[in-house]
């Protein structure tokens, strides 16, 4: 417990900070109305935002504070009394002081429509005039749109709804359960709530966008339902697109990984948005899952582009399972589910789709990357040192996505891939709607290889450059060695590699 005030203009959320807080609340449910009815006016540049947050408090008579990068806050009411705004509101931050064992607050403001892809992205379609709207939330962007306590391990159920033109399409991860017309062409729809869930896969999309709708037929052996599957586009690339081809690698997809994990996907229904001035590939909000409008082929695409599409639709949908259902307590561990991901993507489109180059791919692609980014200066061990979100925007590189997918088919190899699936199955199932750290995942790993991790994940996880493998051939006996030095320690890296030498 603290009695400091903290800065509320913070951007900044620290690990500390964060541990804090995820110390003293428990949080129960969101319930967020959002209102676009103005969306297609240029001129509105903030939309009015309504938020409910019910969260226990272990420590009563302590201080938390929420995250809100807003446009205006109205009104803060905690357990019925209405806060000073001018003095628990700053320009990122809301002050909640003197919490009760059980809390109930209330914010009523505006936030802002973004431009630069972080938080709610309008953008209006020159080819036709029309406004679409999408989220993009991590590493901690859900707070433009919502005050929320921005951390991945306070999970909870969020109930959203979004208010705008009935004729357009309005999602978010669940279903919708009510539609109410509240005049001039204008519908609330409501949403239900989601499973406990992170804040920074919480998701909104809003516009008149194209949509096409297929089912997967589910997977009886791992008691999966079918799951419908709807794809949007904005209108103007409709005729470009291809849903056959994407529902395709969606379904294979799915048997793929539920015949691999053995656990039922746990989100409902399963939609993917491409939309326009995407700042990166892909966004695996659980339910809903955003890409970017480059993988729409507007001319003539190679093989390697519809490869590279199916590649990050299967990352993404590994992700339902590594990082959506079990999350990474703080950024240290992102390495942990991209890794994951990223190996995975490579294995679903080498197994599950009719495209027979994904390792040749991954390893002229994705490793390269990995190799040249872990030869220089700015490397990193692949666990880095995650102490606050500015660290966290820094890590989104080689080492973490591509150079940590590698070590994971190596430790698949190394373990063997029976035991690194039963692994994933453990964790799973022992950690599902929680959170989990590398130590957690490595427990799993060492329960089902029987072998002590620890040695493997110090000589891999927390240490830089690339060793040089040779193989000395003079003699009768020919010799493997390997020598090499990390660029960041200068001391030498000995790594335990499992290979094949032909
Ligand atoms: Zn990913």
């Amino acid at each position: 417990m603290t009695d400091t005030t903290p800065d509320l203009d913070a951007t900044n959320v620290t690990r500390a900070e964060a541990a804090d807080r995820s110390r003293l609340l428990t949080v129960q449910d969101y319930v967020v109305d959002v209102d676009l009815s103005d969306a297609r006016d240029a001129a509105a540049d903030t939309y009015p935002v309504r938020t409910v947050i019910r969260f226990a408090c272990a420590e009563p008579g302590a201080q938390t504070h929420l995250d809100w990068i807003h446009g205006g806050v109205e009104s803060v009411t905690l357990n019925g009394t209405a806060l000073d705004v001018a003095e628990v509101v700053g320009e990122a931050r809301v002050l909640l002081p003197d919490l009760a064992a059980q809390n109930v607050v209330e914010l009523v403001g505006r936030s802002v429509y973004s431009r630069s892809g972080e938080g709610l992205h309008r953008f209006t379609d020159p080819a036709d005039g029309e406004v679409y709207l999408y989220t993009q939330y991590e590493p901690a962007d859900a707070r433009r749109v919502f005050p929320d306590f921005e951390q991945p391990d306070l999970k909870a159920a969020f109930t959203f709804s979004l208010t705008g033109p009935e004729d357009w399409v309005l999602a978010s991860n669940r279903p919708e359960v009510s539609r109410t017309p509240t005049g001039d062409g204008v519908v609330r729809v409501e949403f239900a709530p989601t499973l406990p869930q992170s804040t920074y896969i919480t998701t909104l999309l809003a516009g008149p966008y194209a949509q096409w709708e297929d089912a997967w037929d589910g997977h009886p052996a791992s008691g999966a339902q079918a799951v419908p599957l709807r794809l949007f586009t904005r209108r103007t690339m409709a005729d470009a697109f291809d849903p056959e081809a994407v529902f395709d690698v969606t379904k294979r997809g799915l048997t793929f990984f539920h015949d691999l994990f053995g656990v039922a996907y746990p989100w409902g229904k399963y939609d993917q948005a491409f939309v326009p001035e995407y700042n990166l590939g892909a966004m695996e909000n659980p339910g809903l899952v955003t890409f970017t409008e480059d993988f729409v082929f507007t001319s003539r695409a190679t093989a390697v582009q519809y490869e590279g599409r199916a590649n990050v639709i299967l990352h993404e949908m590994a992700h339902m399972w590594f990082g959506d259902l079990v999350t990474m307590h703080w950024w240290d561990d992102l390495w942990l589910k991209e890794s994951f991901a990223d190996y995975m993507g490579a294995l679903g489109v080498d197994e599950a789709t009719d495209f027979r180059t994904a390792w040749v791919t991954f390893a002229s692609r994705r490793k390269a990357w990995a190799y040249v980014q872990d030869q220089m200066p700015t490397t990193h061990p692949i666990v880095a040192d995650i102490v606050d979100l500015e660290a966290a925007r820094q890590n989104f590189d080689g080492i973490t996505y591509a150079k940590g997918a590698s070590v994971l088919k190596q430790l698949a190899a190394y373990v063997g891939r029976d035991a690194f699936l039963d692994a994933a199955h453990r964790y799973f199932a022992a950690h599902a709607w929680g959170n989990a750290s590398l130590a957690d995942f490595m427990a799993v790993l060492e329960a089902a290889s029987g072998r002590d991790m620890r040695a493997w994940a110090d000589a891999w996880l927390h240490t830089s450059g690339v060793p040089r493998l040779r193989v000395d051939v003079d003699g009768d006996a020919p010799v493997l060695r390997q020598e090499g030095a990390d660029p960041v320690t200068g001391g030498p890296i000995l790594r335990p590699h499992v290979l094949k030498v032909g």
